[in-house]
């Protein structure tokens, strides 16, 4: 795997720990305990911490929604892996998204994709417009889609790339570019990708926010988000008042599960994008499939761009089944190592009919399915879905009624 690009200026910790990705996801924000020795954190479930007699807090923790030592861990260690100079953890990755909202002021605009993950679309619809944000949704990878929606009083753009669930890659540099030319600030959901694949703030983005929860947690059994900025601002001071005055903060076990998993995040994703490249190429050749959306595939529209700004390209694959919306819920239906959930980041992999959680308004394909692909042998998913296929197929040829009714 190449590294992503790395930006020079971020701290002294580069002059004094080696920097390459899979060290610092082992060691950033980590310390044997001073107390005990400890190789692994102590759990820290204190929500109050002792005064010095001068009144003073000198070991920097006086009230759990404040600070945890468990939570400032992984808060760094998340800073560092993307190249930040602040990271603000929350309760769940919308948590961390509405933190971002609700640093702006109300009557701001903003632009966000069209297909934005659609919890991100439905908490500024319902909850932040009410509130006062003015929001435009755009084909974010179409450059001049962007161009026009920006306005005098847009203060924040919005990018999801890869997004979620056709997989359509957004030029990083180029939408920062066209943010800040309008006066705005970028933020980027990096939660398919992870700092592993793709670093946005090295190329120029002002915030990035992760839904922890997926491929950070990487093991399906903790929610989480992250705020994380490019420099200290007025704009991260208020995300950061929002974390503590708001309080949607982790717990500190859920702050050590993250950091946990976090170890091995460079080694997961490297199986995670291995297999899902292995999966796609299967199914782009299969006469059952009508079409696979994946950016590793140099026939997906965002594949040049991706390969400029995110390597390799991650391990969520969607497509389209032969046969409709019952094609694709027989597909479902038939598969026995996938696991038909929502969610995604996992070990395990996960199938699912994104139009049926999406529910109406939605314009996801009735024949998508979209995959997680987990960390299995790579083989033993395409048996899988090749026999469900063929089951799908033979179905399709038999007429409606006739299929397997599960599911
Ligand atoms: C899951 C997800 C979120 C929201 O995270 P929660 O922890 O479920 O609140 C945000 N963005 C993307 C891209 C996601 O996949």
């Amino acid at each position: 795997m190449t590294e992503p690009p790395r930006r020079e200026d971020n701290g002294r910790r580069q002059q004094v720990r080696p920097m390459r990705m899979e060290t610092l996801a082992v060691h950033a924000g980590r310390a044997v305990d001073p107390a005990t020795g400890a190789v692994t954190p102590p759990i820290h479930l204190s929500t109050t911490f002792e005064r010095a007699p001068d009144g003073s807090y000198p070991r920097g923790y006086l009230y759990g929604r404040d600070g945890n030592p468990n939570r400032a861990a992984l808060e760094e260690c998340l800073r560092e892996l993307e190249g930040g100079a602040e990271a603000a953890a929350f309760a769940s990755g919308s948590a961390a998204s509405q933190a971002v909202l609700m640093s702006l002021s109300p009557g701001s605009h903003v632009v966000a994709p069209r297909d934005v993950y659609h919890g991100t679309a439905r908490l500024m619809r319902e909850i932040m417009a009410p509130w006062g944000l003015d929001v435009t949704f755009v084909d974010m990878d179409q450059p001049d889609r962007l161009a026009q929606a920006l306005r005098p009083h847009t203060g924040l753009v919005w990018i999801e790339t890869p997004s979620n669930p056709l997989l359509k890659i957004t030029d990083i540099a180029a939408a920062v570019d066209a943010a800040h030319q309008a006066g705005a600030v970028c933020v980027c959901d990096n939660t398919f990708a992870t700092p592993v694949l793709q670093r946005p703030l090295d190329l120029g983005a002002d915030l990035v926010v992760h839904a922890t929860t997926k491929y950070l947690g990487g093991h399906t059994d903790v929610l989480g988000g992250v705020v994380i900025g490019r420099t200290e601002n007025d704009m991260f001071r208020r995300i950061r008042d929002v974390q503590v005055r708001g309080g949607a903060v982790p717990s500190p076990f859920d702050c050590w599960l993250v950091l946990r998993s976090i170890g091995t995040l460079p080694y997961r994703m490297r199986g995670h994008c291995d297999n899902a490249a292995k999966v796609a190429a299967f199914l782009d050749d299969h006469p059952g499939v009508e079409a696979v959306y994946y950016p590793g595939l140099r026939h997906h529209a965002g594949h040049h761009v991706a390969a400029r700004q995110m390597r390799p390209f991650g391990g969520m694959v969607s497509f389209q089944v032969r046969g409709g919306r019952d094609g694709a819920m027989a597909v479902a239906a038939a598969v026995k190592i996938f696991t038909r959930a929502s969610s995604l980041g996992g070990v395990e992999s996960l199938i699912e009919h994104r139009a049926s959680i999406e529910g109406p308004g939605t314009t996801t394909p009735e024949n998508l399915l979209r995959m997680s692909v987990g960390l299995e042998n790579a083989d033993d998913l395409i048996e899988d879905l090749a026999q469900a296929l063929s089951r799908a197929m033979e179905r399709d040829e038999a007429g409606p009624g006739d299929g397997d009714s599960r599911g």
